[in-house]
């Protein structure tokens, strides 16, 4: 090889190991900077005030139940809020700063108050990986250097970005995981979220059904043991949620 390609070589696998060498140094960093500077940051980003409903008591009280009920030790430093926006497609997301999105359109695709609290328990988990914090790191970095020399437009559009971001591969898996084990806590059923994961297809391109193979996902629920498990909500609950906000 002549020894000018092999200096090109070089200096292409320098920048390579460079640029790996700062993604993971970002991955870490971001876990550096505390859960409730991060819902500083959140609350300062008034993103979905225009489509948030404001609930009646009643359904209120029935989503701070199925909040209270998913929670595990430790959640509190996280700030786990719930949210309903109205929304037609069949969704939840999680924001940062601990803010989790319920569409409208889940409450109505839903069969009952067990389907959502799976879905809810997987958002929770992307709150506790700090998953959104994880893939927008490289981006807010750019933001806030752009920032230092008077270009703030980046920061402002870097944050309207954040609802529609879509997981890894693997971020996904171990959402799945801890929703599962979530729901095993709670004492909330699998088997719904089961069924759930198997209608997905019929939601279409939804950003849920960007996750990992429905199929699979199912099989994982329903194979998962839950002792004395209760309804996450009661009827009338379930019934006070699911009608609070028409589109
Ligand atoms: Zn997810």
């Amino acid at each position: 090889m002549e020894s000018s390609k092999r200096t090109g070589l070089f200096w292409i696998g320098g920048a390579l190991i460079i640029a790996a060498l700062l993604a993971a140094s970002l991955n870490w960093a971001v876990t550096l900077i505390p859960p409730t500077v991060e819902t500083r940051w959140a609350r300062k980003l008034p993103v979905f005030n225009d489509s948030e409903c404001e609930l009646p008591k009643d359904a209120a009280v029935a989503l701070e139940k199925l909040r209270k009920r998913l929670l595990l030790p430790g959640d509190d430093e996280f700030s786990i809020s719930l949210r309903i926006v109205r929304a037609r497609e069949v969704n939840a997301f999680a924001f940062l700063g601990g803010s989790i999105y319920i569409n409208t359109g889940l409450l109505k695709g839903a069969f009952n108050a067990d389907e959502v609290a799976g879905v809810v328990a997987h958002e929770m988990a992307h709150v506790r990986n700090r998953d959104v914090l994880h893939s927008i790191s490289g981006r807010l970095v750019t933001a806030i250097l752009l920032a230092q020399i008077g270009e703030t437009s980046g920061l402002a559009n870097l944050f309207t970005q954040v609802a529609n971001l879509t997981f890894t591969r693997s971020q996904e898996e171990a959402a799945d995981r801890s929703a599962i084990s979530r729901l095993q806590a709670a004492h909330i059923a699998t088997q719904p979220l089961a069924n759930f994961f198997k209608r997905l297809p019929s939601f279409g391109p939804t950003m849920l059904s960007d996750h990992p193979d429905s199929e699979s996902r199912s099989q994982m629920a329903a194979s998962a043991v839950v002792e004395s498990p209760t309804p996450a909500l009661s009827e009338d609950e379930w019934n006070a949620l699911k009608t609070a906000c028409a589109l």
